[in-house]
């Protein structure tokens, strides 16, 4: 099922939207937007958003969504980086894991990544499994700091080639530029020619991932989809849209305190930035 979706968004040259969460209201306007415009959708856990929600907590609220709207909503494993962190969501029920060993040496990192790929298929042969290879900097956060992306932080095609031989994962979490969070300092410059060498490196059956989608311009989107990315991934500017939303509630209205009525506009600010998005990724009406 997974697997049609991202064949097609090579095919038709779209990219899914991933976007993630650590409470009920995120995931909720995650899912939302994704049925109001009939897009499949990814949503994850960072293995701190996991522990907020609870692992168990998050599989469940994904398949009650799942159930009430219909649609194809894919729980990832975002950024885990340990094996037992990548154990437990296979073992949770996780429909794809990001086993994150981009920190270590390359061999370490093809190690590790093997053995997640290996024990995650031996569970659950439909489970997607993305490795990550080079150095995407910076948190999903506001990055007031300058962020220097080093030469050596991207990722080489030729070493991601032998990556994914090696490892057996389905899809690829590539440096190319981009960083996690929205940086102010900055601008981040995508390159997008090595996103292209990378995909005819890994092969048509290995999908690319683009992190650090938050604050990227349309056109970034839109190259990276035309050279080869399937997946996009969105954090910070939903975060940024709840919390200055609630902020701006909480000031409005200082005598409520109905939490679902102060929540009400946060999700709404949350679902205008994700609208938006999948709009450029053109994962619209794909169902
Ligand atoms: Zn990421």
């Amino acid at each position: 099922m997974i697997k049609n979706y991202l064949k097609r968004t090579i095919e038709e040259k779209w990219a899914l939207g991933h976007f993630n969460f650590s409470e009920d209201e995120a995931l909720r306007a995650i899912v939302k937007s994704a049925a109001e415009f009939k897009t499949p959708i990814f949503v994850g856990t960072s293995e701190g958003e996991r522990k907020h929600i609870g692992l168990k907590q998050a599989v469940n609220l994904v398949k009650a969504f799942r159930e009430e709207f219909g649609i194809p909503i894919f729980l990832n494993a975002d950024h885990h980086k340990s094996f037992d962190a990548v154990k437990e969501a296979v073992d949770a029920g996780y429909d794809a894991i990001l086993a994150d060993f981009s920190a270590l040496p390359f061999e370490e990192n093809i190690k590790l990544t093997k053995q997640s790929v290996e024990y995650a298929k031996s569970k659950n042969p439909d489970i997607i499994v993305e490795g990550e290879l080079g150095y995407v900097r910076g948190e999903s956060k506001i990055q007031k700091e300058i962020i220097e992306i080093k030469a050596e932080d991207l990722t080489k095609p030729e070493e991601a080639g032998q990556f994914v031989k090696e490892t057996g994962v389905d899809m690829l979490a590539p440096a190319v530029g981009n960083i996690h969070g929205i940086v102010v300092s900055s601008p981040e410059t995508i390159d997008i020619q090595r996103i292209g060498d990378i995909k005819k490196a890994v092969g048509e059956n290995v999908y690319l991932v683009l992190h650090g989608g938050s604050g990227l311009s349309e056109s970034d989107f839109k190259n990276a989809i035309e050279v080869g990315i399937s997946m996009v991934h969105i954090n910070t500017e939903i975060r940024v849209a709840f919390t200055k939303t609630l902020r701006k509630t909480l000031e409005e209205m200082p005598e409520e305190t109905t939490p679902y009525k102060i929540l009400m506009p946060s999700i709404e600010a949350m679902k205008k930035v994700i609208e938006e998005k999948l709009k450029i990724f053109g994962s619209v009406n794909k169902i």
